[in-house]
């Protein structure tokens, strides 16, 4: 592959900045709102001040490109919407929104969402049980959530859970395809790598799980390392230095793919 000719990306990038800052000044986040957030997600006041600027520019660029929709009759007002962008914002803080851009709706229920569902059995027999789904997400969107779960972010917070960052863990697992516990990396080797590390790690969780010890990491990642990646990010990020003590290799991993070390912080 030749070297890209400067003269054809340099207005492009001049487009697509001007783009950023039409955007950003059409949604503008007011500083009594953006305090408000804040004041309600306790693990964001690790951020310093340029990260919480660089997350506030993300969240209104995310709400400039996503769409919210309320479900059973709930009215999305502009402080739920952000308390949704501003979870979702912080995994990719130094990894920036494109990772999201495979959906736009994000469809905010009242309370957890009953599904049914039907598993087929080893004889061909079709079971169906309902599942209480706080948030779902799906390649191609529209991403789901309870706003019950969104609104006790703090108190979830306690307890290493977090529904917004599961939810967007999922997406980015899917940004590179399957939903298998493995985000976009560069290459074989990396991938690989990713593999080796979250694999013991899961090994080791589902022992612990098995034998009835009490996890810092949602014991509900037992469940297949995709759902163990998504409680992984969750716990990283909310309760870093508890998950850190717990899982340090897969703490390792998520600070360095995340570019972030919250635990620290
Ligand atoms: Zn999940």
């Amino acid at each position: 592959m030749g070297v890209t000719p400067a003269w054809w990306r340099a207005p492009l990038a001049r487009l697509d900045a001007w783009r950023e800052q039409r955007a950003l000044a059409r949604r503008a986040i007011p500083d009594d709102l953006w305090a408000l957030v804040l004041a309600r997600l306790p693990f964001l006041a690790r951020l310093d001040a340029a990260d919480q600027a660089e997350l506030r520019r993300l969240c209104s660029l995310f709400l400039d490109r996503k769409q919210f929709h309320g479900a059973g009759g709930l009215a999305v007002t502009d402080e739920m919407a952000l308390l949704v962008a501003a979870q979702a914002c912080l995994p990719v803080l130094r990894l920036g929104l494109h990772f999201y851009d495979g959906f736009v709706g994000i469809v905010m229920h009242p309370d957890e969402v009953v599904a049914r569902r039907q598993v087929m059995d080893d004889d061909g027999i079709v079971h169906e049980y309902d599942e209480n789904l706080t948030g779902e997400a799906m390649s191609g969107g529209p991403l789901m959530l309870a706003w019950s779960d969104v609104d006790a972010a703090a108190e979830g917070a306690a307890l290493a859970y977090n529904v917004v960052i599961h939810e967007f863990a999922h997406v980015i697992d899917m940004a590179s395809g399957p939903v298998d516990g493995v985000p976009p990396l560069p290459d074989t080797a990396a991938r690989e790598r990713w593999i080796g590390v979250i694999d013991t790690a899961y090994e080791h969780f589902c022992a612990l799980v098995e034998d009835g010890v009490e996890t810092v990491i949602d014991p509900y990642g037992a469940e297949a390392v995709e759902e163990f990646f998504a409680v992984a990010v969750e716990a990283f990020f909310v309760a870093p230095a508890p998950m850190r003590q717990e899982s340090p290799a897969l703490y390792a991993l998520l600070a360095d793919y995340f570019r972030q070390d919250p635990a620290v912080a």
